[in-house]
């Protein structure tokens, strides 16, 4: 119904009805008691009012904990309706509250810091993150200037010149942070930091593995080239000489083959793209091969033992044969005539091992950190004699991080070495 028609119909109608009872008061009893009739209910109605309105007036001061009374007359219809709105509000707010709570949640969990400044570059707020990349507090450094909080010229610089649109990147406490502000409503503006250490690390070594390739391929590259050239220039060049020649050429032909398979190999287990293969690996299959590669590169020069004393492994046979026949033929390598080689697989204390040991011409203490980085040797011609790549110790680690297992280094200079790859016992 028309709400002006809910709010007058049953107001005429009472005081239709007041009048009603006047006139028949009037017409029984006379004027007086009529009057008197008609007055005392007019003052009742009045008194009504007057305690709604208090009620009314007591419940705005506190909705909270006072009841809205059900009313009379027109009354019961503002109550049901001020009982609506504040129900409607009381679900906004819910609302609302959650939200926030989702988005402080949201603020927190998000790796990029995020801290908002006013229009004269007070922090306002600022998320975990944000306290963390530039060394905030939010309690202590709320209402701060940011440029006496992050005193660094650069940034100040950034600050001061506006130029928004590209982002900064600068050098905190040994980290690289990768730093935007975005201005927003009326003059305040975000700062938007990213961490990109980790990002800049990945980078340089990739720079680096490039330039390392690019040299270890242009050596042999050069030798052939040069060969080559002779060749071209000399064509009377006599046979046993064309012959070394070719022998040479063969041989960094060959270098070059070995270091690019070693490459694919690296790039092959780095790449998430092919998962670990599992399977139960015939373990003492793959160290007899294994210990049969490393006769035949040693040519009767070493004593080649093997112990198998441990169970079979799940894992990928082809990358752990790959891994353990690196570590063998680095024994060979490493280990002059006459030298021994012990290999074994046995169960470790938690775990599986497959352990080298040599008595070769060891590692000096402060090469062995670093041996499984690409392309490191502690003496690089011996390396190269021995047809050694630079890569194989780096293939092994990657081998065994994909299976959930490290290498560990035990070596002397001069005292041999021993080489133990531990793969988790499950
Ligand atoms: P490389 O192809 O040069 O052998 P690796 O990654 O297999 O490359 O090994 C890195 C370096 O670690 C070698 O150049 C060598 O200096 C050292 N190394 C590896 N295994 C042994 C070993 N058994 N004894 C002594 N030195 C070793």
């Amino acid at each position: 119904m028309n709400p002006k028609l809910v709010f007058w119909v049953p107001a005429v109608l009472r005081a239709a009805g007041t009048a009603l009872l006047g006139l028949l008061s009037w017409w029984i009893a006379g004027p007086v008691p009529a009057l008197t009739l008609v007055l005392v209910i007019v003052v009742a109605a009045l008194v009504a009012q007057l305690v709604y309105l208090k009620q009314l007036g007591d419940w705005l001061n506190d909705p909270e904990s006072i009841k809205l009374p059900d009313g009379w007359g027109a009354w019961t219809d503002i109550f049901a309706r001020l009982y609506r709105l504040r129900r409607g509000d009381e679900r906004n707010q819910a609302e609302l509250t959650e939200w926030l709570a989702r988005f402080r949640q949201a603020m927190h969990l998000l790796p990029e810091g995020v801290a908002i400044m006013d229009d004269v570059l007070f922090l306002e707020w600022c998320n975990p993150a944000a306290e963390k990349h530039l060394g905030l507090t939010l309690e202590r450094d709320k209402g701060r200037r940011v440029t006496n909080l992050i005193r660094h010229p650069e940034f100040i610089d950034y600050i001061i010149l506006g130029r928004y649109e590209q982002p900064l990147t600068l050098s905190i406490r040994g980290r690289k942070l990768v730093c935007q502000i975005i201005p927003f409503e009326n003059r305040r503006q975000i700062l938007v930091t990213h961490d990109a250490t980790e990002t800049e690390r990945i980078e340089e070594m990739r720079r680096d593995f490039i330039a390392n390739a690019s040299h270890e391929l242009r050596t042999p590259l050069t030798v052939v080239v040069g060969f080559l050239e002779i060749a071209v220039n000399d064509p009377g060049l006599d046979a046993a000489t064309r012959k070394a020649h070719l022998s040479l050429m063969t041989e960094q032909a060959e270098r070059m083959q070995r270091l690019i398979e070693d490459m694919l190999t690296l790039s092959r287990l780095e790449s998430t793209d092919a998962p670990l293969k599992r399977e139960v690996v015939d373990v003492k299959a793959v160290v007899e091969s294994v210990a049969a590669e490393a006769r035949a590169l040693s040519g009767g020069r070493h004593d080649i033992t093997v112990a198998i004393d441990g169970p079979d492994v799940m894992g990928s046979a082809e990358e752990l044969r790959s891994a353990f026949g690196n570590l063998a033929s680095n024994a060979v390598r490493y280990t002059p005539a006459g030298g021994t080689i012990a290999l074994r697989w046995q169960r470790g204390e938690d775990e599986l091992q497959f352990s080298v040991a040599d008595s070769g011409i060891g590692i000096d203490r402060q090469h062995i950190a670093r041996l499984t980085e690409r392309f490191y040797r502690v003496d690089k011609s011996r390396s190269r004699e021995t047809q050694g790549t630079g890569l194989g110790l780096a293939i092994v680690k990657h081998v065994l991080l994909r299976h959930g297992g490290k290498l560990s280094i035990a070596s002397e200079a001069g005292q041999g070495s021993t080489f133990t790859a531990s793969l988790p016992a499950n």
